[in-house]
């Protein structure tokens, strides 16, 4: 998208003639950038030689884009080796978040911790010479999609519990459910939703996927894309601690809270390690299914081909929902919102709009665990070594053991080794140093789960106070911050 750029600018000149000054003050006023993510490999560096060949005229634009970019630092007094860290044009390649954060007027993260990050790290020699370009506008989900038409239930009963219909387009307006929370009444009728729901998507699992899911166990999801940052790994890596535990008897079966995990997820074809995770997830679904000692107790499903056909029956159904990603690696999330809004409660780190969610949520009603972003920082500075975690944490070393030993792929001991080989040298993303952390919130789930009336009174204020995270709402502060319009009508 950002050779949206100079292809203006080939256009105002080359068509229809403007100075190159004229050329370029249409150019900045017409194009914003907004920032999706903060992972270095997408945030496109391209060889000159490429552009080059392919669109000469375009290498000319942005050659001089940056000659004027350089000249334009330095008359700022900006330092000689800061404007060369700054370069858009390298001489070998061209950064396309600089020239789309110098090409534009405004620069955007989609929640606020990760316009801060922008601003203190990714682009932050852009913010210390730009500083009023920088904003952030938090992202939204429409609630015409992700409550009125994927949950007719709560829709009702948030419009019984509100007087109006209004909430549809007005999700502010769900905070009026909040005194509800502390009606019993109200809450009881949640929870009888929630119920309906979840057998209903019983029902359509056993349709569309042959799954015999057991309404009356928590329904615990994970659906996203899969990727390392989002850590399905440590998700799954708790799994099998908690079989181990199970098998062993070191949990008695009878004290176990009947939990279903739910996983959904694609790959990337050409991204190898997340092929093997979801290949471990269905191996590890697969026996921990066909195990009668830990049946009805823990069962996993990984329905294939996520989509959004299936997040909306998927959502509406669930009581736990899983945003684990590593501190400072999901710019937003807009998954933990959809959840949230339908009243489920999220177990999740301080990272993207799960900090806002809990924010607005309230502390008590969010589930919280794991390293922080300045944690994150210090781990990777000291020399980070997942086998410090592995050897100190026998659970964790009995989970990974398990996969490497073969319990997952019918004893072939190399099938995961690649995966295995990963956690126990690398582990870039800190999955284990978040395992024992993760699965001590977890235990606190059970016991909490174990209350009906508290946990769904949770799950109602996870509702009320959800409303900003309407994709209207989103929508307008881009009106307001980014495009200086109004809306029509
Ligand atoms: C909302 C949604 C996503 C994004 O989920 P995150 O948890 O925010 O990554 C991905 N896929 C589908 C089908 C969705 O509906």
């Amino acid at each position: 998208p950002v050779i949206g750029i100079p292809e203006l600018m080939r256009i105002l000149i080359d068509e229809y003639g403007y100075d190159w000054d004229t050329a370029w003050s249409i150019t900045t006023k017409t194009f914003n950038y907004t920032c999706h993510t903060l992972l270095p490999e997408a945030l496109e560096v391209w060889p000159a030689s490429l552009i080059g060949e392919l669109l000469p005229r375009h290498l000319e634009i942005i050659e001089k884009i940056n000659a004027q970019f350089e000249a334009e630092l330095k008359a700022k007094g900006v330092a000689a080796d800061t404007i060369k860290d700054m370069a858009i044009y390298t001489g070998d390649a061209v950064r396309m978040a600089y020239l789309a954060t110098y090409g534009g007027s405004h620069v955007n993260g989609v929640a606020e911790l990760h316009s801060q990050l922008l601003k203190d790290v990714t682009l932050k020699n852009f913010s210390d010479v730009y500083p009023d370009k920088f904003t952030n506008v938090t992202n939204g989900v429409t609630p015409r999609r992700f409550v009125k038409l994927a949950n007719p239930r709560l829709s009702d009963l948030i419009t019984e519990g509100l007087g109006t219909d209004k909430w549809v387009s007005d999700l502010e307006l769900l905070k009026g459910l909040e005194p509800l929370a502390a009606d019993d009444e109200f809450v009881k009728k949640f929870a009888a939703v929630k119920q309906a729901n979840k057998v209903d998507f019983a029902n359509y699992a056993k349709r569309e996927y042959g799954f015999d899911i057991d309404p009356n166990t928590m329904i615990n999801t994970m659906v996203k894309r899969l990727h390392e940052y989002k850590r399905q790994a440590l998700k799954i890596l708790a799994v099998i601690a908690r079989y181990a535990d199970i098998k062993s008897g070191k949990i008695s079966a009878d004290d176990v809270m009947p939990r279903t995990i739910v996983f959904g997820a694609k790959a990337a074809p050409g991204y190898y390690l997340a092929k093997q995770t979801i290949q471990l997830i269905n191996n590890v679904a697969r026996v921990i299914n066909n195990d009668p000692d830990v049946k009805s107790k823990l069962n996993v499903y990984f329905p294939w081909n996520y989509n959004i056909r299936l997040a909306q029956h998927l959502i509406p159904a669930t009581d736990l929902d899983e945003q684990i990603s590593q501190a400072g690696k999901e710019a937003s999330g807009t998954g933990n919102m959809k959840f949230a809004l339908n009243g489920a409660m999220t177990v999740g780190t301080l990272d993207g709009a799960n900090v806002e969610i809990r924010e607005r949520v309230g502390a008590e009603n969010f589930l919280l665990f794991g390293v922080t972003v300045d944690e994150v920082d210090a781990l990777y500075a000291e020399g980070y070594e997942p086998k410090k975690y592995y050897e100190a944490d026998p659970r964790l070393k009995a989970a990974i053991d398990m996969v490497s030993k073969g319990a997952f792929s019918n004893g072939g001991r190399n099938t995961y080794a690649p995966l295995v080989a990963d956690w126990l040298t690398k582990d870039w993303f800190m999955t284990l140093a978040d395992f024992t952390a993760y699965c001590e919130i977890q235990g606190e789930i059970e016991v909490l789960y174990r209350d009906p009336l508290e946990w769904n009174r949770k799950a109602v204020l996870n509702v009320a106070n959800s409303g900003y995270f309407s994709s209207d709402r989103s929508m307008e502060d881009y009106l307001d911050r980014i495009w200086h319009t109004g809306p029509l009508a």
